[in-house]
């Protein structure tokens, strides 16, 4: 396994991007990153540039085909998107709904399917419902939902955001927030390798206490939160242990279509990142099974309503 390497450019950072008090004395400096000592929250350190976070992406994230994992993964996002689509509908008073990084719209699409309005945000929009705009921008304030399906952690201002979120939701309105947990025991077992790092593209890393407390601050009561609906939790531990594994092996970027890989895979490295990540699922299945149990998955998912 390679070790994490700054391999981008950019400012120092000066100020918790979450909470906005300065990272100071207390802050703790990790490569990459540095934690608040007043909130716990991981700013990406430095700030990458844009030229550094488009490279960053290339045009390997969202290929042009719209496709980025083998036919069973995409067909299994559609679904976990239906599900997600039904609970929205459920939670939310009536009323139009914004997902914030709405990638290809599929979770627009599954919302539409059960009569509601939906609307996203996302950078380069391949369709009409999808605008490039950063939730501040945003002049309608009656929204009955608000979505940061894992696309809080890859916004520069993830703080204000979440202000500006609570301040165009509807009273009643709800934001649904799912990121990873960086005080999860996966987060502090891989450490600098922890799949859901992902320097530079991730810029703000969030732990479930300052996720809530930053929440709650802008006026959301947190009303429900779940350590399963989040997902991702058995890939953080399974797509570790392979990656602890000589050979240059990396499961993630196995499971993803060709076009759509960062790392170039050859075909054996491909199959035994595929054999490795099969043998080692029940010991990554028992893992993640027993951070669910203690309440302390890799991703945390939060409803948070505003009064
Ligand atoms: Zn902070």
């Amino acid at each position: 396994m390679t070790r994490l390497k700054v391999d981008w450019t950019g400012a120092a950072a000066t100020e918790c991007v979450w909470c906005g008090r300065p990272l100071d004395a207390r802050a703790r400096r990790l490569t990459g990153r540095t934690i608040c000592g007043s909130c716990g929250t991981g700013t990406t350190d430095p700030l990458p540039d844009p030229e550094s976070l488009d490279a960053a992406y290339g045009d390997w994230y969202w290929p042009s085909s719209g496709k980025r994992f083998g036919l069973v993964g995409d067909r299994m996002l559609r679904r976990s998107r239906a599900s997600m689509a039904a609970r929205i509908d459920e939670v939310a008073p009536p009323g139009p709904v914004l997902d914030v990084g709405a990638g290809e719209g599929t979770l627009i699409d599954a919302l539409k399917a059960r009569g509601r309005e939906a609307r996203g945000l996302e950078r380069l929009p391949s369709r009409e419902d999808i605008v490039d705009l950063s939730l501040p921008e945003v002049e309608q304030d009656d929204f009955a939902a608000i979505i940061f399906w894992h696309s809080l952690e890859h916004l520069p201002d993830s703080g204000p955001v979440m202000q500006a979120a609570a301040e165009r939701l509807r009273p009643g309105g709800v934001a649904f927030v799912a990121v990873p947990d960086l005080s999860s025991p996966q987060a502090r077992f891989f450490g600098d390798r922890w799949i859901h790092l992902d320097l530079p593209r991730h810029l703000v890393h969030l732990t479930t206490a300052s996720l809530t407390a930053g929440m709650e601050a802008n006026g959301l009561e947190v009303t429900a939160t779940s350590r399963t609906r989040g997902g991702q939790n058995l890939i953080g531990w399974l797509d570790g242990f392979v990656a602890m594994l000589p050979g240059g092996l990396n499961l993630y970027q196995a499971l993803r279509r060709k076009q759509a890989r960062r790392i170039p895979l050859n075909p054996v490295q491909r199959l035994l990142s595929i054999t490795a990540g099969v043998l080692l699922a029940p010991v990554a299945l028992v893992c993640a099974a027993v951070e669910v149990a203690c309440r302390r998955s890799g991703t945390i998912y939060v409803e948070g309503r505003r009064v």
